[in-house]
């Protein structure tokens, strides 16, 4: 039996062994008894699933909502009723009213840097956002991003007499992209571009990291990677953005799935909002009409039964497939780069592009899926007190990030060669290392290099994958040692990078003195991210096989397809995500429930 706070005396109901539903707005709420609160929630999470439990506890500011639960209420509890049983239709009525578009949160799949920014852009505007993790913590392949962000023309750039802007940075990742003008990925790289000094801005505002430096990397014409002085990026971006979303938690807007593995997406068709039980009036039309934007999301729990959420949209925020070597006949890898599977990959073994499966199983159009980029500069070596076994070929190499290539680190082959600009695109630089015939390189950092990027060099240090070694001597040995070279041209390219002879000039010189304390380590290519995926429009929205935009559905991130073209210019995967989706308002409409807007976009 159930019943309705507060008509109901909870307390002698209770005590005759009765359970009680309660429902109650924000005020009723937080008016209950502190005692009462924890057995308030219990009941709650008992009784209804995660959905409705959100509707009820909910504390939306919205006065929508708000009128809407104390409609249920008013009904509920002004309702004469005589049987138990009576009540129960009653309730089971209301919640199925409940799970209709206006009460439904925003299901957002992936806490990655992508999720966590579509889900606060969202919190922020008001809506109840579920936010859903296979893994047990947040974060994704966003955590591991150590280059940096990046941005058009921001403060930082002015504040550095850099002069850039969005039209540069535009003209850059066009001519990286090799796509004409009028293309999705030239609406998508538009977009970007225009809306990179704002993203920048706000991560630095919302993730309260600051961005002093400002670098220049492959493909770029000027410096505007932005990164933190002494923290790596993304676990900066991160830990930011996860505090500003959880700080939600307590108004009851936001609901935690962590351990929650999206297996399966339906949509639900719209029905007359009578519960399944209830006897049909003479009159009523009981076929279903088509999807409406309301969603059903299967999920799987670790170390639980699955359980089933519904939405009023979805943002399927799941990252890419550079990790999807599964041999269970799904992995996308194999079936669009099977070339590429001997590869190691940078990314985390959770980047199997699950968002992708299941969007496209509904219909979805994709985009550029065989556009998979290969990394020059993953490390060989496992990292020190690495748990996992190194020769695992699932388990993901350590990046050497860019930057370091980007203040002045050159590759070198087993004789001591250098044999590519460092600075060019990263399909550039992995074309000339196949060229050589060799597998491994030396990655080596200067003197004068290593205090521009401090925090890096501390931290590969310390997992054994950079090496301090002195001088041109203490290189050549290091060469030696682990390419099985000679190294025998190591003096000459030191002598000819330096005074700019060289026959491979960098785009920014760099010096290689012959003293100094040296950083090297092993590096080899490696696949490291996925510039395909789902067709998404310039507004965020999944589009299907006939480029329609499907209701309710959005993607955001690097499941986004197309923003690349096919040569991802360095480091655009934070700024793209970032634009994507960090400038995510939403809207309600009537009959497509919480209708997710795309504000800095429009
Ligand atoms: C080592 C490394 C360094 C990088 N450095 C940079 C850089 O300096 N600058 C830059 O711009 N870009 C960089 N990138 C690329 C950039 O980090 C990624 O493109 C971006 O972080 C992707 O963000 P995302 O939110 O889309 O996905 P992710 O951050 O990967 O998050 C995806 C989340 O979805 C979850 N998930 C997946 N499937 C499911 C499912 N079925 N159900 C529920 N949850 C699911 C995952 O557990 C994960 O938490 C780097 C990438 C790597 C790997």
């Amino acid at each position: 039996m159930v019943g309705v706070f507060p008509c109901f005396d909870v307390n002698t109901t209770l005590k005759r062994g009765i359970p009680v539903v309660l429902l109650a707005t924000h005020e009723t709420y937080w008016n209950t008894a502190n005692m009462l609160k924890p057995l308030f929630l219990l009941l709650c999470t008992h009784f209804l699933s995660v959905l409705s439990t959100k509707h009820v506890a909910a504390t939306s500011t919205s006065s929508k909502t708000d009128t809407l639960r104390l409609d249920l209420i008013h009904q509920l509890s002004s309702t004469n009723v005589a049987t138990p049983r009576q009540l129960e239709q009653l309730l089971a009525a209301a919640l199925q009213r409940a799970q209709q578009p206006d009460l439904a949160p925003v299901v957002v799949v992936g806490g990655g840097l992508s999720g966590l920014t579509s889900a606060l852009r969202l919190l922020e505007a008001g809506a109840p956002v579920t936010l859903v993790d296979k893994r047990l913590f947040w974060g994704g392949n966003s955590a591991k991003a150590s280059s940096g962000i990046n941005g058009g023309y921001t403060t930082n750039q002015k504040n550095l007499g850099i002069d850039d802007s969005a039209d540069q940075f535009y003209e850059d990742t066009m001519a990286c992209s090799g796509r004409t003008n009028g293309s999705l990925t030239e609406r998508l790289i538009r977009r970007m571009s225009d809306d990179s000094q704002r993203a920048v801005e706000w991560i630095e505002q919302y993730a309260d990291v600051e961005l002093p430096d400002v670098g220049q990397l492959g493909g770029h014409s000027n410096a505007r990677t932005h990164r933190p002085r002494n923290r790596l990026a993304g676990a900066a971006f991160i830990s930011g953005l996860e505090r500003a979303v959880l700080k939600y938690r307590k108004s009851g807007l936001l609901t935690v799935l962590k351990g929650h593995r999206m297996v399966k997406l339906l949509p639900v068709e719209q029905t007359t909002g009578k519960a399944d039980d209830l006897e049909p009036e003479p009159d009523q039309d009981s076929s279903p009409s088509p999807p409406t934007g309301l969603w059903d999301l299967h999920l799987e729990v670790v170390g639980g039964s699955p359980v089933t959420v519904r939405a009023s949209a979805v943002v399927l925020a799941t990252g890419g497939y550079a990790n999807d070597k599964g041999q269970d006949g799904s992995s996308l890898l194999k079936e669009v780069t099977p070339h590429l599977m001997t590869l190691r990959s940078t990314n985390g073994e959770f980047a199997t592009g699950d968002g992708i499966k299941v969007a496209r199983e509904l219909g979805a159009g994709t985009i550029d899926l065989d556009m998979v980029q290969v990394h020059p500069t993953g490390f060989s070596d496992a990292p020190t007190g690495f748990k996992e076994d190194p020769n695992n070929p699932n388990s993901p190499l350590v990046l050497a990030a860019e930057i370091l290539r980007g203040v002045g680190s050159v590759l070198l082959n087993s004789k001591g060669e250098r044999f590519v600009n460092e600075l060019q695109t990263r399909k550039f630089v992995v074309e000339q290392m196949k060229q050589t015939g060799e597998k491994q390189f030396v990655l080596v950092l200067p003197p004068a290099s290593a205090s521009k990027v401090e925090a890096h060099v501390n931290i590969y240090t310390g997992k054994g994958l950079l090496t301090p070694v002195e001088g041109l001597e203490g290189v050549a040995q290091y060469v030696r040692t682990r390419l099985h070279g000679q190294s025998e041209h190591i003096a000459t390219t030191f002598a000819t990078t330096t005074d700019g002879t060289h026959p491979v000039p960098r785009n920014r010189p760099t010096s290689l003195p012959k003293t100094g304390t040296y950083h090297v380590g092993v590096v080899q290519p490696v696949l490291h991210y996925t510039m395909g995926g789902l067709a998404v429009d310039t507004e965020g929205r999944v589009m299907d096989t006939s480029n329609v935009p499907m209701p309710g559905l959005y993607g955001a991130g690097e499941i986004m397809g197309g923003v690349s073209g096919i040569v991802e210019l360095w480091n655009c995967g934070i700024v793209g995500l970032c634009c994507c989706c960090c400038c995510w308002g939403w809207r309600k409409s009537g009959c497509c429930g919480w209708l997710l807007w795309l504000l800095w976009m429009q």
